[in-house]
């Protein structure tokens, strides 16, 4: 396994890491015992209902108009690599065997006309297509296609370009292959005085992040919120430009204004190609924050001692939150987080594969810097050293009513503590360190679970509950990570689970599938989920007799009438793909096996 670094691939890590990349490699390759690659249990995956012939005149039609090595066939075994490597022909953190959700093709455009070219081959053939930008959206499928046998259009390989970042009107325009180490390093070497908001791992794109809705740490941790603009290869081939990009600029430029008003004029139709099968987005626009001095913002930390604190820090969090003196959206995560982060294994802490009791978790616990405790609080705050100081006056004299609470500063733990990257983070700098966790268990993987609760103690309490005895049936360590608003949170947890153990990969989609049910029932849904589970959450979101699920499939109906475009996703089906057994988990009649 390799650890490119940014200055030879679009995708690698920038040199600043390079010796924390080596180090996340070497953690990864002694934890695993599964070989490197595998072949195809049933060779090549056609898409469904394409017969080989067809297949391969496509295919080479396809070769003519984008160059041959542009078209891969996915005929050769499988690796799963790891996160710098990046694979795009299945989910590199596979939940079901690893020949499942696999790409029949995978292709490789450059230009905006050559993907509207991929449309229109896909709709003379009917092939289903999977766009994707990096395929890096670990535990939510990676680069899989939801249709076995979908062919992917992996933008990000060739189309990685940041066009403009605006340092005056503190904004960006990027391709679907930009990623937020990229990014970075651009501004730092350009020396402008703004600052990115990363997701957890840096390797990710902008693009990909933001249009599943995914989320950062900085005041402009809302990606999708903070997007403005988008241009959009439609189903039928067609261009479209949202926002103020819809109106042209003078003289055959781009509307000046494309990256400062959002919602220009008319439905704010941004929104129907985030979490979608829409459209192949092909430049976003993103807001970007104004630099911060060095001392003009902090990170920390507070503990807390018992379990049965939580309902009182999510009613203390809720206020400080409302009236926006928390700087950032938080992360309440549980102390056993402590010891994965770490990146050593579960045995280190703990024999057996049982899971660790509570007992075993505090007495572990005393060993870390921040001591036994059940819930640590990670925040920042942001503006002059002055309004630091009495915000975290009142922040402090909030949390410390938690009776045996601690506060930490990142000077107050040793220098390789995860509060340093949370500090980075927090800053809008790219770390790797979210990765170092799957190494609790060999071959490790995960898969997140992200159900949204409202920001009250007894919801908190009660979804806690629900998640932690759905963790004590199947047998899983709970890693609970709060992302907590002020109105809302999002409680992800993520299920470590070991790629060779096929019993433990069933337990663990059996899980999902509880608690997805289970947490429905209480109106807690999932915000984003991983591919297998799609058809299962989205009919959670069933008020009206499944009201929004049909006007979503009249959406899809009228744009995409092939049903060409990453069919499936997001539960949504095209009407060429409903009830046929397509959907997963449903408990319908005729469910097609991946
Ligand atoms: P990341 O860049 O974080 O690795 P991905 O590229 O895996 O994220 O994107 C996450 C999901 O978002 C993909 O599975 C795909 O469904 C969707 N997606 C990503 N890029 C695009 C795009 N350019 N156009 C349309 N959908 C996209």
């Amino acid at each position: 396994m390799s650890t490119p670094m940014l200055t030879e691939k679009y995708s690698g890590a920038p040199t600043r890491l390079a010796k924390e990349a080596a180090r996340a490699r070497d953690y990864i390759v002694s934890n695993r015992t599964l070989p490197t690659s595998s072949p195809q249990t049933n060779g090549l995956r056609l898409p469904p209902d394409v017969s080989l012939e067809t297949f391969e005149t496509a295919i080479k039609e396809l070769q003519n108009i984008l160059g041959e090595a542009n078209v891969e066939v996915n005929d050769k075994p499988l690796k799963d690599g790891w996160y710098l490597d990046h694979p795009n022909t299945h989910d590199t953190f596979h939940v079901i065997p690893q020949s499942s959700l696999v790409a029949s093709a995978i292709i490789y455009p450059s230009t905006v006309p050559e993907v509207q070219s991929i449309v229109c081959w896909a709709n003379k053939y009917l092939l289903p297509l999977y766009p994707i930008s990096l395929g890096r959206n670990l535990g939510y499928g990676g680069a899989a296609p939801r249709v076995p046998g979908g062919v992917v259009v992996d933008l990000g390989r060739r189309m990685h370009s940041i066009f403009n970042i605006d340092a005056e009107n503190a904004s960006c325009v990027v391709e679907p292959g930009v990623t937020y180490f990229r990014l970075y390093e651009e501004i730092q070497a350009r020396k402008l005085p703004l600052w990115i908001d990363t997701a957890d791992l840096g390797g990710g794109s902008l693009l990909g992040n933001a249009l599943d809705r995914g989320v950062g740490y900085t005041p402009y941790g809302d990606h999708f919120a903070n997007h403005c603009g988008m241009e959009v290869v439609l189903p039928d081939g067609s261009l479209l430009r949202t926002g103020m990009g819809a109106m042209p600029g003078p003289e055959g430029k781009d509307n000046p204004t494309w990256q400062s008003f959002q919602h220009a004029y008319g439905p704010a139709v941004d929104g129907i190609f985030s979490q979608s099968n829409l459209g192949i987005v092909t430049k976003m626009g993103f807001h970007l924050m104004p630099a911060l001095n060095e001392n003009e913002h902090q990170s920390y930390v507070f503990t807390f001692p018992r379990d049965g604190d939580f309902e009182q820090i999510v009613d203390i969090i809720r206020p400080l939150a409302q009236k926006r003196i928390l700087g950032n959206i938080p992360q309440i995560r549980h102390v056993i987080q402590e010891l994965a982060v770490t990146g050593r294994g579960k045995e280190t802490f703990h024999e057996g594969k049982r899971p660790m009791t509570d007992d075993e978790i505090h007495e572990a616990a005393k060993k870390t810097p921040l001591g036994d405790c059940s819930w640590v609080f990670y925040g920042c705050q942001y503006g002059s050293p002055e309004s630091i100081k009495q915000q975290l006056e009142i922040v402090k004299d909030a949390f410390f009513k938690v009776e045996g609470s601690k506060f930490f500063l990142p000077e107050n733990v040793p220098p390789g503590h995860y509060l340093h990257d949370r500090a980075r983070v927090c800053s809008g700098v790219p770390v790797l360190r979210e990765l170092d966790w799957v190494n609790w268990v060999p071959n490790g993987a995960h898969m997140g679970f992200s159900p949204i609760a409202p920001t009250l103690g007894p919801s908190a309490r009660l979804i806690h509950d629900l998640i932690r005895a759905a963790h004590i049936k199947y047998g899983f360590d709970l890693f609970p990570t709060l992302c907590v608003a002020g109105r809302e949170m999002h409680y992800i947890t993520n299920i470590v689970f070991d790629r060779s153990d096929v019993a433990m990969k069933e337990r663990a989609v059996a899980m999902m599938r509880e608690m997805i049910a289970t947490c429905a029932k209480h109106g807690f849904g999932e915000y984003r989920t991983h591919l297998l589970f799609m058809d299962q959450v989205a009919r959670t979101y069933s008020w009206g007799d499944q009201a929004l699920m049909r006007f979503n499939e009249t959406i899809k109906d009228a744009l995409d009438p092939n049903g060409i475009l990453s069919p499936g996703r997001n539960g949504i089906w095209p009407k060429r793909w409903r009830g046929k057994g397509w959907e997963l988990g449903t408990r319908r009649e005729g469910e097609r096996s991946v």
